[in-house]
């Protein structure tokens, strides 16, 4: 999971200080070997045990994992996944008392395909990856991200049973690989749908738990590229401690409390074998996606301030969401992409709406049509882009924007982009054509937009709209 990229290959020992000078500041009597915060020299012993303690005092703190519980560890390779595997490992080895009680399983996405890996890297890749996960004894899951694109309908629903999906398999791994080689932003579009196939495996084999590998490192790196991308609303489920946006699966991130460095600093000092793979963000240059220039941003500060980043990460712990808990009457309101909770239904005088209004006043080619400003003053199907308006009273053939070439593709996207929370309507806005997401996405849109045009014509004779049509 843990892709920051920083350089901590040379030796995390004190060459330069004479360690008789540097007692650990634990036992008070063996030499430091490591110095984890300034002012905090360790020996070799008391940092292990240090380093276990907090993996299991982060699980007991939350108590959300049960004992007997089936949790699948989303094993990407890198060396904070890697760490925690070994820390479920250590917790599972411990005596009675200290004992992680969960039944873990490893599941590995391959993303090789969509960064363009050759077949014998991503197979040489996947048998040094199994070699590691089989000597855990777990069982293990090796999933190519392709997949996704045979996923159902209901991962982002968050319904139980899955259903299968139709296979124009080939063509279709063939069609979004070659779009996601010519388009960063895809890769930004991957990230969720990496997210859909976690969960959909942990379903499909009876997991109940997800446990990520993110570090706090990385969790800064996305609490500063949600902000980034508008993820306001999502801050505290996207870094938070546990996210229960699927409802029956949870993922947890137990080395949220670990710096890269530290992390680091034990892997090589316990050999951790990690193994290094290309993933969708590590490809991309510096300036390729909003991620990618935080994630530099924070590899740099972490060099020259490193105090910093865990304010940063201290920062999501205090964040709270006002999300209410996700039930079957609420499941029309989540994002089709993220599954959040959607943040474009609020009221109209919102920092939302002005920012709507705003965007269509500065759209360059777009004339702002008296109806579509009014529509987004009144929060009437707000993300209605100008052009949309006036290719529908004018039949697409006068509006003269470039959009209005291709009316039918242009409800869809609209139609996708009312389903979707801002953040995201954001992403899906720099995309050529929606008909490059995957089938299940498409097909779970127009399940949701027939749905509410329905409800719409039954509106009239509905007893009880306040509780169902408030949201329109
Ligand atoms: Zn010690
Ligand atoms: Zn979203």
């Amino acid at each position: 999971m843990c892709q920051v990229e920083e350089d901590y290959r040379d030796p995390p020992l004190l060459p330069d200080l004479p360690s008789v000078f540097n007692k650990c500041v634990k036992c008070k009597d063996a030499s430091a070997a490591v110095v984890v915060r300034a002012g905090d020299p360790y020996c070799r012993a008391c940092f292990k045990e240090y380093f276990i303690h907090k993996f299991r005092a982060m699980l007991g703190k939350n108590r959300v994992i049960f004992p007997g519980e089936k949790v699948l560890l989303a094993v990407s390779g890198g060396p904070s996944s890697s760490s925690m595997l070994r820390q479920v490992q250590e917790g599972l080895s411990q005596n009675a008392h200290k004992k992680l009680r969960f039944s873990p399983g490893v599941v590995y996405i391959d993303e090789g395909g969509a960064v363009g890996q050759s077949v014998q890297a991503r197979l040489r890749t996947a048998s040094e990856l199994q070699a590691v996960f089989r000597a855990t004894g777990f069982p293990f899951h090796m999933v190519p991200l392709e997949q996704v694109l045979d996923l159902p309908s209901s991962v982002v629903v968050a319904a139980v049973s899955p259903e299968p999906a139709a296979s124009t398999y080939k063509a279709a791994v063939d069609r979004f690989m070659q779009s996601a080689d010519t388009e960063h932003h895809i890769q930004t579009v991957l990230l969720p749908l990496r997210q859909h196939l976690l969960v959909h495996t942990a379903r499909s084999e009876g997991y109940s738990k997800l446990m990520l590998g993110d570090s706090c490192s990385r969790l800064a790196v996305k609490l500063l590229a949600a902000i980034s991308l508008g993820r306001g609303a999502q801050l505290a489920q996207d870094t938070g401690f546990s996210d229960s946006r699927y409802g029956d699966i949870v993922s947890v991130k137990p080395m949220r409390d670990y710096s890269a460095k530290e992390i680091a600093f034990y892997n090589h000092m316990f050999r951790v074998p990690s193994v290094t793979t290309p993933s969708l963000t590590s490809k991309m240059s510096d300036k390729a996606s909003i991620q990618r220039l935080t994630e530099s941003f924070i590899s740099k500060l972490q060099a020259d301030f490193p105090s910093t980043v865990s304010t940063i990460y201290r920062t999501s712990e205090k964040l709270q969401t006002a999300c209410r808990p996700s039930s079957a009457a609420d499941r029309m309101d989540t994002c089709l992409l993220c599954v959040c909770v959607l943040d474009t239904s609020v009221g109209n005088a919102t920092a939302f709406q002005s920012t709507l209004i705003s965007k269509y006043l500065s759209e360059p080619k777009a004339q702002v049509s008296p109806g579509a400003a009014a529509a987004a003053r009144s929060g009437h199907n707000p993300v209605t882009p100008p052009c949309v308006e006036q290719s529908r009273s004018c039949g697409g053939e006068h509006c003269g924007t470039s959009a209005c070439t291709a009316p039918a593709q242009l409800t869809l996207t609209t139609d996708l982009k009312n389903l979707l929370c801002y953040s995201c309507q954001l992403t899906v806005r720099d995309m050529s054509s929606v008909d490059r997401l995957p089938q299940y996405i498409l097909s779970e849109a127009q399940r949701r937009t027939r749905r509410s045009q329905l409800r719409e014509e039954i509106s009239d004779f509905l007893l009880d709209d306040d509780e169902d049509d408030s949201r329109g």
